[in-house]
């Protein structure tokens, strides 16, 4: 097998297309040599290495020897430098790069091929003796950290006091002899710490490195960033080996990062940063604060430090023509690294670009407009799962803010919560069910879950395209970075602003689009729908075939999920309105009774009640249908739980409190989740379907009446097992229809259906269709019964189960396609064996879920019911999963 792919100098062994077998870095380098673009020479070594490495026991083949050796020939011979040499020495860098771009989870090192003779050849190069020794240093500082594991404070420390001997302030102020001094004391701290000297053999820093970088692949935050966004571990990193360019050669030189249009708000604008003089990392990692990239951008920030626009015209114009001519090429935003040395422009990388949902939704409809996709394309575009962030509230502009600072707005949306300064403890109180905002100095990749546990986040350092800015970004979560009047003191934990002090605990609240920080809650407003969002809604709609419905019950999250696109209720669940404070009483007046008579007197009182709240409900709805589905959940769950409601329900019943305690005591259930629950409450006291079944047909007739849109009520028998439990519920709603439509002198259209949630109504769905006009599968349920998992309980060992590959997600969250979804496949298919137009549907959680819409839309299922929140979600995955 051949595993080295060179780039650059005229040669692409590879291209954009080769993705996974090159990860995105080594493809993207492969695909700008060969269109021409001014890419330093290198190789990649595949990610087919990456599996073979772990499979010898982390070493590497003979034959990839070879072909690491003829790379560097290549690179040798495209520069007209030698490795090792000690006239004219060629440097490399040695990067990871996954099929998906993985921010700052692995590892790099830089100026790989210095050594102590080495160091003199590039000084004589250069004409630079400072900037050999500077890489010198830097180079050995990233090695001992990367390669050989050794503490980097200690490196850091005797940096600065390198500098506080010499009396300088900035990196800038240490002079060639400077350096060369630090480089003694750095080989000094690496014989103490590894026992070994620092070692000078070119070809051995080469291939520490790339065992390093294959080696990151199962770091522990690179397994966490995989888990937390479902990247497959077997896929693998690729390593690429490329010739060093020097972005700090002095004042014509610089790096910078790049994004074609700005990924915050998807703007048509040029968005980045560079530093002047300055290694590609330093931008990154927000140890300087970088400037502008264009004079618009540095204006409107009223900025003082030259844009590069302005400081280097003449290169900034070749840079603006690149980014034109990427996104022509990849047709997609693009995320771009360069450096200039000594004035002549080089690519070092270039990917489509993270960007906000409300930036991708921007981008989509603007290249749609500009003609570079089609609308097809632009929905798929966009994740259906990034859109939750758009769907949530913003901060109330009408609200008072006390406004404590301001950073860089470098996620959008707003969070509240209570300020903490690690990650660990935000982890730990969001656990707790708090609300927390983790403010750091700078965010690292160790913080990565952390950040994740946060609602928000918060940095005193740090860029836009600073690693908190990047990551949080693709996580959705507003922040705000760069809030440079913020000192944090982390080990009193707190932080000051002016003579103003925030305390761990305290509340604070960040708005990611402004840059605000402030103290306390402010409230937030519904987001505004209409512009892209519809504009993409509509295109969506145009394609997919599944009908997206509704799980709701209160009138509020009826309009909420109209007003999202509703096309209808898939489950109205109706034991939510029993909680009701005003009427919780009699509910368990009705429990508690002890015969027939005593629970019908209760349920008298609850029938106006519920006749209210179906009416409002099919108000709204009007001429779509609604699915109700009658009482489910055991009993024992509305039980009063102190002295005082057992008072209330003795008062209301009339009879004594004693008594009611014995009856409860009789309804407690071991396992009330397989316990006297769904059907089985209408089976043994069909008086309570019977007046829920009144209710609905009064409200629907009512209105039927009123409005002239007669709503379609569907009605539900939850947890049917058998054929003949639905034969005695339809019998139950079909007479209570009657008769309702009797006394008003008017007919409506309904249905009576079922909902498959036990295996045994999954195998039976040919007999159960002879009596369900349809079946909506409660897959929250249906998982649990076919899983014999607890849906309560699991999230105890469920991560465990992930973790270890035995479920690829949690099967609450995604559908377990391969076995819950057999049964699906199979009863869809018995039904519809039986009852040709039989309608399908789904209302567990799963009905929100991109991946599991996938499956129902191949399932042939008629339609997806969703939350309100997630209705425009599964409106975009219903699309993406037609096309
Ligand atoms: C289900 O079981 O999937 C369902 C939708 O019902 P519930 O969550 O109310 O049990
Ligand atoms: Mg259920």
């Amino acid at each position: 097998t051949k595993y080295v792919y060179r780039f650059g100098g005229g040669v692409s062994d590879g291209g954009a297309g080769d993705k996974s077998l090159l990860g995105g870095k080594g493809a993207n380098l492969a695909e700008m040599a060969a269109i021409g673009l001014p890419v330093p020479p290198g190789f990649t070594i595949s990610t087919a290495m990456c599996a073979r490495f772990y499979e010898e026991g982390e070493s590497f083949p003979d034959s990839v020897k070879a072909e690491v050796a003829a790379g560097i020939d290549h690179i040798a011979a495209v520069t007209g430098k030698r490795f090792g040499d000690a006239e004219n020495p060629l440097l490399v860098s040695v990067r990871s790069g996954a099929r998906v771009s993985m921010p700052g989870m692995m590892d790099t090192v830089l100026n790989l091929g210095l050594n102590d003779v080495t160091v003199a050849g590039l000084a004589r190069a250069s004409g630079d003796a400072r900037f050999a020794w500077d890489s010198y240093r830097r180079f050995i500082q990233m090695y001992s950290d990367v390669v050989l594991g050794l503490d980097h404070g200690a490196f850091e420390e005797a940096l600065e006091i390198a500098k506080e001997d010499q009396g300088h302030f900035l990196d800038t102020d240490m002079t060639a002899a400077d350096w060369e001094r630090l480089v003694g004391v750095y080989k000094g701290l690496v014989e103490e710490q590894w026992g070994r000297p620092f070692p000078q053999d070119v070809h051995d820093q080469l291939w520490g490195a790339i065992g390093a970088v294959f080696g990151s692949w199962q770091s522990e935050r690179a397994k966490v960033y995989r888990r937390l966004n479902d990247i497959p571990g077997d896929w693998g990193t690729a390593v690429n080996v490329q010739a060093m360019v020097f972005g700090n050669m002095g004042e014509t030189s610089a790096t910078g990062v790049a994004f074609t249009r700005n990924p915050s708000t998807g703007e048509r604008v040029y968005y980045g940063e560079y530093l002047i003089n300055a290694q590609g990392e330093d931008v990154v990692a927000g140890i300087r604060t970088p400037q502008y990239l264009t004079r618009a951008a540095r204006e409107a920030a009223g900025a003082r430090p030259l844009s590069m626009e302005e400081a280097m015209p003449d290169t900034y114009a070749e840079l603006a023509q690149v980014f034109d001519l990427l996104e022509r090429h990849y047709r997609d935003m693009q995320d771009i690294e360069f450096t200039v040395e000594r004035g002549k422009l080089w690519m070092l990388q270039t990917r489509s670009g993270k960007r906000t949902a409300k930036a991708a939704l921007r981008i989509a409809v603007d290249m749609v407009a500009e003609g570079l996709i089609g609308e097809s394309e632009a929905v798929l575009r966009v994740d259906p799962q990034a859109l939750d962030q758009l769907l949530h509230p913003t901060l109330d502009p009408a609200a008072p803010r006390d406004v404590l600072t301001k950073g860089l707005p470098a996620s959008p949306g707003a969070a509240s919560g209570i300020v903490v300064f690690d990650a660990d403890t935000a982890e730990k109180r969001a656990e707790l069910g708090e609300a927390v905002i983790l403010v750091r100095v700078e965010t690292s990749p160790e913080d990565i879950h952390g950040m994740h546990a946060a609602r928000g986040i918060l940095t005193a350092r740090g860029g836009m395209t600073s690693h908190a800015a990047v990551v949080a970004r693709g996580m959705g979560r507003p922040c705000v970075s760069g809030a440079g009047t913020l000192a944090i003191d982390s080990k009193a934990r707190l932080f000051r602003v002016g003579d103003r002090t925030v305390s761990e605990g305290d509340v604070i609240t960040i708005d990611g689009a402004t840059g605000e920080v402030m103290v306390g809650a402010v409230p937030t407003v519904q987001p505004e729908l209409a512009g892209d969002f519809g504009a993409l809604m509509v295109w969506a709609d145009r394609v997919r075939r599944l009908k997206v419905r509704t799980n709701a019950e209160t009138p509020a999250d009826c309009r909420t999920a109209r007003d999202f696109g509703a096309e209808g209720i898939g489950l109205c669940r109706t034991e939510h309105m029993f909680f009701d404070a005003a009427r919780i009483t009699a509910v368990r007046q009705m429990i508690l009774a002890s015969d027939e008579q005593g629970r019908r007197a209760a349920l008298d009182r609850l029938l106006p009640e519920q006749r209210a709240d179906f009416t409002a409900i099919f108000e709204i709805m009007a001429g779509l249908p609604v699915t109700i589905r009658l009482l489910d959940p055991p009993l024992h769950e509305f039980l009063p739980h102190n002295e005082a409601e057992f008072e209330d329900v003795a008062a209301a019943a009339g009879v004594g409190v004693e008594v009611l305690k014995r009856r409860a005591a009789e309804l407690h259930e071991f396992n009330p989740m397989l316990g006297h629950r769904g059907c089985r409450l209408g089976v043994t006291y069909p008086e309570i379907y019977e007046m829920q079944a009144r209710a609905i047909f009064e409200a629907a007739v009512a209105v039927a009446e009123q409005s002239g849109e007669a709503p379609i009520p569907e009605v539900m028998v939850p947890l049917v097992a058998t054929r003949r439990e639905l034969e005695l519920m339809k019998e139950v709603i079909d007479r209570t229809a009657e008769a309702v439509f009797a006394e008003a002198g008017r007919r409506i259209d309904y249905l009576v259906g079922t909902m498959i949630e036990l295996p045994r109504a999954a195998l039976k769905a040919g007999e159960i269709a002879e009596v369900g006009a349809f079946f909506s599968f409660g897959t929250n349920d249906l998982t649990q019964t076919t899983l014999g998992v607890s849906r309560d309980d699991a999230s105890r060992f469920l991560t465990a189960y992930v973790d270890k590959g035995i479920f690829p997600r949690d099967p609450f969250v995604s559908l377990d396609v391969e076995g819950v979804g057999e049964l699906i496949r199979l009863a869809a298919e018995r039904g519809r064996a039986t009852r040709a137009d039989i309608k399908l549907g789904i209302c567990g959680e799963h009905g929100g879920d991109p991946a599991s819409i996938a499956f129902c839309e191949e399932a042939g299922l008629d339609y997806v019911s969703a939350s309100p929140y997630r209705v425009p979600i599964a409106r975009l995955a219903a699309a993406q999963a037609a096309l």
